[in-house]
């Protein structure tokens, strides 16, 4: 079920079990070629592809598409909550939930700077709600990475910002936003390379995006869309059944 669109009996009526199913974008720069809304239109078009395969175990709220992008501010036209603000966001949508006796919560995240706010929002509101079951995870967790290195051409298999992945997955959802005429590769790599630094976008890339955008193709936005959807209908799902802690067989 969709939130946005039930009335309240309607959610009322609702089974406790039902999986609160929260998606996470941004509103952020995604270089020349991205709208700004990238990681909020991924993030709602696979959230409500999950939805349409199995509407009795979800309710999907509405998306936060404010994130945590304050690495990204230094381009016209990019927002970004503080971490406080975001954390109150989620926090607020997930109790107001629970305070109707919700406690199954999975966030689907589409931008990267908001892992770290979800996980610690997360880690929070468990120390404090104990009865609550609580997860986040990027949709592009659950694409596996044989399937990045059999799609993808690029030297970099995997997702990184308006890059050859992420450009081809807005080419399948919204091609009409995709500014054909301005795709171009970019990026600069830090040498040498340091694990575990924190950039801000416009010391790592001229134009705001970083990869081989100019690979990018519909065909390969669908195939990463699928497995992402079908990964977390699956992880849904299982959510849904109830996850059993078993012992490790060694
Ligand atoms: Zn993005």
């Amino acid at each position: 079920m969709k939130q946005y669109e039930a009335t309240w009996p309607e959610v009322g009526a609702l089974d406790r079990d039902t999986v609160v199913l929260i998606p996470t974008g941004s509103i952020e720069q995604h270089g020349h070629h991205l709208p700004l809304g990238t990681d909020s239109i991924l993030a709602t078009a696979v959230a409500e592809e999950v939805e349409k395969a199995i509407p009795d175990k979800v309710l999907l709220t509405p998306t936060v598409w404010l994130g945590a992008s304050g690495h990204h501010l230094p381009f016209s036209g990019s927002l970004s909550a503080s971490f406080e603000g975001y954390d109150s966001v989620l926090r607020s949508i997930i109790l107001s939930l629970a305070a109707h006796d919700f406690y199954r919560f999975y966030i689907v995240n589409a931008h990267g700077g908001n892992t770290e706010p979800n996980a610690v929002t997360l880690r929070k509101l468990r120390m404090e709600n104990p009865n609550l079951q609580l997860g986040s995870i990027g949709y592009f967790h659950f694409i596996d990475q044989s399937v990045f290195d059999a799609t993808l051409e690029g030297k970099r298999k995997g997702i990184r910002h308006a890059c050859e992945a992420e450009t081809s997955l807005m080419l399948h959802v919204r091609p009409d936003l995709v500014r054909k005429d301005k795709v171009k590769d970019d990026g600069l790599e830090p040498q040498p390379a340091v694990p575990g630094m924190v950039w801000h976008f416009d010391e790592v890339t001229t134009d705001g995006s970083l990869g081989e955008a100019t690979r990018a193709t519909a065909a390969k936005g669908e195939t990463l869309f699928n497995a992402a959807v079908s990964g977390i209908v699956e992880a849904v799902s299982g959510l849904h059944a109830g996850v059993q802690l078993v012992e490790t067989e060694y």
